[in-house]
């Protein structure tokens, strides 16, 4: 039996496609193992979103061709999309295939030839209107599950290479979406992660549906007990959409808020289609419907021609929202992009100054939301058993919490009380 290794960089998406590809190949037969075995085929689903995803790929690609020298490397995925001849070009590479055309990996493969070199199936993207159907069957884990609802973007953040690696958007058909959450649903699984390149967009190609629609219609499958989905921007979260999550109990009261800069000129410059008012409103509507909501974000710190002044704005923001989580990232210029070609780059002693200095602050923010829910009750969806008795879970607003029980909490919701909390998570005793 011919062995295949499927391993995913980068986000959420790529790691749901990249299982998705692992189960094509084990429909026609193939063993799925480790990207660390010797195995006769390696996909591997690169990621581009910085110039450290790029070395990470290639660093990849040369470590399965030494494993199996005979092996067929193809890769896929947004950094073989954007670069495929700069792809094709590193040693061990047999195939590169981009974002489009990953349900017909397994054909490709089987095609090859040797004696043929380097094939590139890689083709224009930008012009692309259909969701590509991969689907996830069969499930490993069994509680929470990353289900891929949309495609693309269209934002053209000046940072971003995204667009230019998956397109246009493209929203996943409702009716294939509900399929494929009643199939979780039949697994066992308790949680659904909707994801996505750009959530924020799901329904706009299609003109039939929204966002809230699609959530709706997911919290009418019986079985899938949390819903939540990654990352939005502020322009979702009207009065209507915070009203209408809050009137959906199995929504989980914790939103990835985009934000990226608390100062509106670097935001203008970023090319984000919101400004902090903007932010603000949307962040005080979740909360009104919402009232123990967490709301977490993205902050790049030294955006080119980002000033002190401006870095102190974006800070200063950050603190009157009070996130419960920050993502920090010191800007990084990806090439492709116009903020890559301005001329007014930070030197990195700056970026990684401002950085540290912000992640202090989300520091102090992650304790602050973590210690007001010292002594509350609150249902914990546990994971797993993290050793001695020991289980692992989250809150519905997303905080990491331990509890000791002689039971099995796997994949079970037990109301819990928080008892301490410690280095961003919670100790908690499971109720009688
Ligand atoms: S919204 Fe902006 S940052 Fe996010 S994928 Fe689209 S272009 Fe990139």
């Amino acid at each position: 039996m011919k062995k295949i290794a499927s391993y995913a960089l980068g986000c959420k998406v790529n790691q749901y496609e990249s299982e998705a590809i692992a189960e094509l190949f084990a429909e026609k037969g193939y063993e799925v193992v480790s990207v660390d075995d010797e195995a006769d085929v390696y996909i591997i689903n690169t990621c581009t979103v910085t110039n450290f995803g790029d070395k990470k790929s290639r660093q990849l690609i040369r470590k399965v061709k030494r494993q199996n020298e005979n092996a067929i490397v193809a890769v896929v995925g947004c950094y073989a999309q954007t670069a495929p001849e700069e792809l094709a070009a590193v040693h061990g590479v047999n195939l590169v295939i981009g974002t489009k055309d990953k349900s017909k990996i397994v054909e490709l493969v089987e095609d090859y030839q040797a004696e043929q070199g380097v094939q590139n199936y890689v083709t224009d993207i930008m012009h692309e209107r259909v969701f590509e159907p991969l689907e996830i069957k069969k499930l490993a884990n069994r509680t929470r599950a990353y289900l891929k609802i949309q495609d693309g973007c269209s934002q053209f953040c000046s940072y971003c290479i995204i667009p230019y690696a998956r397109g246009p958007i493209r929203s996943r058909q409702p009716e294939d979406v509900i399929a494929e959450v009643k199939r979780l649903a039949e697994n066992g699984f308790k949680e659904v992660v909707l994801t996505g390149i750009h959530v924020a967009s799901y329904g706009k190609d299609l003109k039939t549906i929204t966002l809230t629609d699609i959530i709706r219609q997911v919290h009418e499958v019986e079985g899938i007990e949390r819903i939540r989905f990654s990352s939005i921007e502020p322009n979702v979260v009207t009065e209507e959409f915070a009203a209408a999550m809050a009137e959906l109990p199995k929504v989980c009261d914790h939103f990835h808020l985009s934000l990226q800069s608390g100062c509106d000129k670097t935001l203008k410059e970023m090319n984000r289609k919101y400004d902090t008012e903007k932010y603000r409103q949307a962040a005080a509507l979740l909360r009104k419907y919402l009232p123990d909501v967490a709301i977490t974000t993205d902050i790049i710190v030294g955006f080119p021609g980002e000033t002190e002044e401006d870095y102190q704005a974006s800070r200063a923001f950050a603190e009157e929202i009070g996130f419960s989580k920050i993502h920090v990232f010191p800007y990084s210029p990806k090439k492709g992009t116009p903020a890559a070609a301005r001329k007014d780059q930070l030197q990195n002693a700056v970026k990684q100054a401002r950085s540290h200095d912000l992640i202090t602050v989300n520091d102090r923010m992650t304790d602050a939301f973590l210690q007001k829910h010292v002594g509350k009750v609150m249902p914990v969806l546990f994971e797993r058993c993290v050793g001695d008795d020991v289980y692992e879970g989250h809150t519905t607003n997303y905080m990491k919490v331990h509890a000791r029980s002689t039971k099995d909490l796997s994949n079970v919701i037990a109301d819990t009380k928080i008892l301490s909390v410690a280095e961003e998570m919670a100790f908690g005793e499971v109720e009688a």
